[in-house]
C-alpha cells in the first residue's frame, strides 16, 4: 500500500511544487498561495533549509523599503526528475536538476511504439541504461515522467491506443522502482507552456501540438482541461482535410491527414520523386527516408518544398484554431511541439486562416503565440508530472 503523506508532508510538497513553478519566493507569499499560517510555512521552510532541498536568494528584488528574504529550490541539490518524453518512432530522454536544467546530456533511441509491449520492454532498457550513468546518483531521482501521444488515463496510468488495458506505469515501476507518471503528450505540452512557456499567466489558453498528428491541450481557469473521460482535445481528427485519405483513427478526412508532419515529410518526398527540387534531396536518411526535423529545418532555410507543405497544413491547422476560438473564447493559442521549429513559416498561414474563418470581435481578443521551448516543451512537461504527482519528495 502507497504511503499516505502527512499534514506537515503535504504542506511541504506545497511549497516545493510553488517554488518549483515559481522559481523565488518569500515566506509571506508563500504562506498566502498556501492558505498556511507563517509560524506552519516557516518550520516547513526550516525543514527544506536544513535539507538542502531549498537556499535563501538574497539577491530579491524590492517591493518598498525593506527587502524580503526569497526561497527558491536549491539546484546542486542531489534531486532529479527523469523526463522521457515518447513519439511513435524517437523516444527522448533527460535528467534535470530542480531548475529544470538537463545534468546529463539527453538522448534519444528509435522506439516503434505500434509493437506494443516489446516497446514498453524497449522503453523500460532506454530508460534503464540511461540511469546507469555514474554521474547520476540514482538515490536522488524522485521520480519518472514518461509523456507519450494515444489515449492516455493519466490517474490509471494506461495508455488504451497503444497498450490497450495495461497499467503501464505500475509495470514500468514494477521493473524499474521509482515512481512513474504518464501523460498525453499535448496535455504535457500544454502544462509545459503554462508553466514555463508562451502560455505563462494565462487563464484560457489552447497549446496546440504540431508533431505527428496535430495535438491540442487546453488550458481553461489556469487548469489543464480533460473532459469527462479524460479524452478532451482530440484536435487531430475533426473533419477539416481538403483531401479525403483515410486517418489513423479509421475515419476520413480528418486535420491530420493533410497537417501532420508525418503526411508533410511524405508528401515532400513524393514531390521530389516527381522532380520537384529541393534541398531535403541531400538530408534523406540512408535508407530514404525524410525526418520531420530536416523538412523543418529546411523550412527555415528557405527550400520552397518544404514551405509550401507547412503553409498549406498552416491554413489547415489555423481552420481548426478558428474553430477552436468559436467554442472556447481564449485569450491565447499557442503553437507549440516539435513542428514549432518552424514557427515563423507556420504562423503566416495560421493567422490569414483565423482572420478568414473567425469572428472578428472573437479573434482580435486571442493572441496567437509560436512556442519559445518547441522541442523541450514535451520533456519540461513530462519533468512537471513528477512535480504535479509525487507524494514522496525525499
Ligand atoms: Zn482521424
Amino acid at each position: 500500500m502507497e504511503e499516505k503523506p502527512n499534514k506537515q508532508n503535504l504542506l511541504q510538497l506545497d511549497v516545493l511544487r510553488y517554488l518549483y513553478y515559481k522559481e523565488a519566493l518569500s515566506i509571506n507569499e508563500l504562506s498566502k498561495l498556501t492558505g498556511k499560517s507563517l509560524p506552519l510555512v516557516t518550520s516547513v521552510i526550516n525543514n527544506l533549509k536544513e535539507a538542502s532541498i531549498i537556499v535563501s536568494n538574497h539577491l530579491a528584488p524590492s517591493t518598498g523599503g525593506r527587502r524580503a528574504l526569497e526561497y527558491q529550490l536549491n539546484k546542486a541539490s542531489e534531486r532529479y526528475i527523469i523526463a522521457v518524453a515518447v513519439d511513435q518512432l524517437v523516444t527522448r530522454i533527460v535528467a534535470f536538476n530542480l531548475a529544470n536544467e538537463p545534468i546529463l546530456q539527453p538522448e534519444e533511441r528509435t522506439i516503434d511504439l505500434t509493437k506494443g509491449m516489446i516497446a514498453l520492454d524497449q522503453l523500460i532498457d532506454f530508460i534503464s541504461s540511461y540511469l546507469c550513468n555514474p554521474i547520476l546518483p540514482v538515490m536522488g531521482v524522485i521520480g519518472i515522467g514518461i509523456a507519450m501521444p494515444g489515449f492516455v488515463n493519466a490517474e490509471k496510468g494506461m495508455n488504451r491506443t497503444y497498450f490497450g488495458n495495461q497499467h503501464i506505469a505500475q509495470y514500468i515501476k514494477s521493473k524499474l522502482d521509482y515512481d512513474v507518471f504518464i501523460d498525453n503528450d499535448s496535455s504535457t505540452i500544454a502544462l509545459a507552456e503554462l508553466n514555463f512557456g508562451a502560455a505563462k499567466g494565462m487563464e484560457d489558453v489552447m497549446v496546440v501540438n504540431v508533431g505527428w498528428g496535430i495535438g491540442l491541450g487546453m488550458i481553461v481557469n489556469g487548469k489543464l482541461f480533460r473532459g469527462h473521460n479524460g479524452y478532451a482535445g482530440e484536435f487531430s481528427h475533426i473533419p477539416l482535410a481538403d483531401s479525403n485519405n483515410l486517418c489513423s483513427c479509421g475515419k476520413r478526412g480528418c486535420l491530420e491527414v493533410d497537417a501532420s508532419l508525418l503526411v508533410l515529410t511524405q508528401k515532400a518526398q513524393c514531390e521530389m520523386k516527381n522532380g520537384f527540387a529541393s534541398k531535403m534531396t541531400e538530408m534523406l536518411s540512408d535508407d530514404g527516408a525524410l525526418s520531420s526535423e530536416a523538412m523543418l529545418d529546411a523550412a527555415n532555410m528557405g527550400d520552397q518544398l518544404a514551405i509550401n507543405q507547412l503553409s498549406k497544413a498552416g491554413f489547415l491547422i489555423g481552420k481548426g484554431i478558428a474553430t477552436l476560438i468559436h467554442i472556447m473564447n481564449p485569450q491565447g493559442v499557442v503553437i507549440s511541439g516539435r513542428g514549432a521549429i518552424a514557427s515563423k513559416i507556420l504562423m503566416a498561414p495560421i493567422q490569414q486562416a483565423v482572420n478568414e474563418f473567425s469572428i472578428p470581435m472573437l479573434a482580435e481578443q486571442c493572441v496567437i503565440l509560436p512556442s519559445e521551448l518547441n522541442k523541450d516543451a514535451e520533456l519540461l512537461g513530462a519533468a512537471t508530472l513528477v512535480m504535479e504527482r509525487t507524494q514522496k519528495f525525499f
